[in-house]
């Protein structure tokens, strides 16, 4: 029999991620739709793409392989791999049959590769050299899963799902390279692998091991041997009051925990956000006005850095005689904040709980008997993918009809290996 660290290794597992977590408390009816049913609106969530395009710009340049390369020069090459994967995406788009409109396909997709240009060279130029002291990359892209123990036993945890089984009788290869093929030879059945209904097998299966599992952008060593877990999120806007919620958040305790206890000795996590947009320079006047080259107009995408370099530049008398004074100490107050670094500890105490909570949350989730109800509110509602069945069922309408026409059964993005990235601000 297969111990539990092969069967990881073989993902014969039952997993559990973050994303679906938060799913899962928020609304039990979409949960079961996406996790269960592995139901997915067939438009392409046009968020989802750009941030896989934003991660593989920040994977490639931060591989540790060519972290002592010429920065500038990974920089531009991390550029080309986001826009060709984004070149990518378009042709793909363009391939799938789903109708559009040609002229609103290029605009979409010519806006979304300027704006990742944008993005990644100002991030590149004007963030990573600042922000990047001290600590150097170990690795980028890793998938982890751990064990969830049974926050009773502190066992391991099994789940004898439909999934589960399904996934485990799959194995059968695999099963029988391990020279475990199922001969029990129970008269009445005839065997292709173990059977949920032998006697035999069907009793004594376990069932999968429950996992926690999820993927870190980026593992960083610092200076005094300490690892960091990096995580980079594109957000429309910065909100500088994250702290507590990013104290509070799932992901980042959730990671902390598991990588600690894969024996790797997390000091804590850094929580990168990123605006989706980059600072301009300043508009110029058509004629000067009162005395200054560059408009101090209130609505301009820039901010103090980027301002002051083109007036120093460019303006340098009008600058010196202090005409942008008040506009350069608006910028600096309450301008706009393209991007803020988060460094957040944990500490073992609080590992310990968030254990003891997501093996509570994994019970509820791999039990058999689960009730499933819709959980409406305005917030979670409106953003719903699955607002139409779920109005289809609340009406007694073809609520299958819809999940048929406007769905389709797809692998979760773990499984596809796309990462999760947008933040939404509290989801
Ligand atoms: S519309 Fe609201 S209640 Fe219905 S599935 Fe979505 S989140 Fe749940
Ligand atoms: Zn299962």
């Amino acid at each position: 029999v297969l111990d539990i660290d092969e069967m990881i290794a073989l993902k014969l597992v039952h997993e559990i991620h973050t994303s679906e977590r938060k799913s899962f408390r928020a609304c039990r009816r979409r949960w079961n739709w996406l996790f269960r049913e592995n139901l997915y609106p067939t438009m392409t969530a046009k968020p989802l793409e750009f941030g896989t395009v934003m991660h593989l710009g920040y994977e490639v340049y931060y591989d540790p392989s060519t972290w002592n390369a010429p920065r500038d020069v990974v920089a531009q090459y991390a550029i080309k791999k986001a826009v060709e994967k984004s070149n990518e995406q378009r042709k793909a788009f363009l391939a799938s049959g789903l109708p559009y409109n040609e002229e609103d396909v290029t605009t979409d997709y010519d806006e979304r590769v300027a704006l990742i240009k944008g993005m990644l060279n100002h991030y590149f130029k004007n963030i990573a050299p600042v922000q990047d002291v001290g600590w150097t990359p170990v690795k980028v892209e890793i998938a982890f899963m751990v064990a969830i123990p049974h926050p009773d036993t502190k066992e391991p945890m099994w789940c004898k799902c439909d999934t589960c089984w399904e996934r485990w009788t799959k194995s059968g290869d695999t099963y029988e390279k391990l020279g475990l093929k199922c001969t029990c030879g129970t008269p009445g059945l005839n065997y292709e692998g173990p059977q949920r209904d032998c006697e035999v097998h069907g009793e004594t299966w376990q069932g999968l091991p429950v996992v926690y599992a999820g993927r870190l952008d980026m593992l960083a060593v610092d200076n005094e041997g300490n690892y960091w877990i990096f995580d980079w999120k594109s957000a429309r806007a910065i909100n500088v009051d994250h702290d507590e919620f990013l104290e509070l958040d799932d992901q980042i305790m959730s990671y902390v925990w598991a990588l600690r206890k894969l024996g790797l000795p997390i000091k804590g996590f850094v929580y990168h956000e990123q605006k989706k947009g980059f600072p301009n320079p300043p508009a110029e006047n058509k004629a000067r006005r009162l005395g200054r080259l560059f408009s101090v107009s209130k609505n301009q995408d820039t901010d103090y850095d980027t301002y002051l370099k083109t007036i120093k530049e460019f303006d340098t008398a009008a600058y010196e005689e202090g005409l942008y004074d008040e506009f350069l100490d608006f910028l600096q107050k309450d301008g706009i904040i393209f991007y803020k670094r988060w460094q957040i500890h944990k500490t073992d105490y609080q590992c310990e709980q968030a254990e003891y909570n997501i093996g509570q949350e994994a019970l509820e989730i791999i039990d058999p008997l689960l009730r499933i109800y819709p959980s409406p509110g305005r917030f979670g509602c409106t953003t719903c993918a699955f607002r139409q069945p779920c109005l289809e069922v609340n009406a007694g309408g073809d609520f299958q009809y819809a999940l048929d026409t406007l769905y389709e059964k797809r692998e979760h993005y773990y499984v596809r290996r796309d990462p999760s990235t947008e933040s939404k601000g509290g989801e």
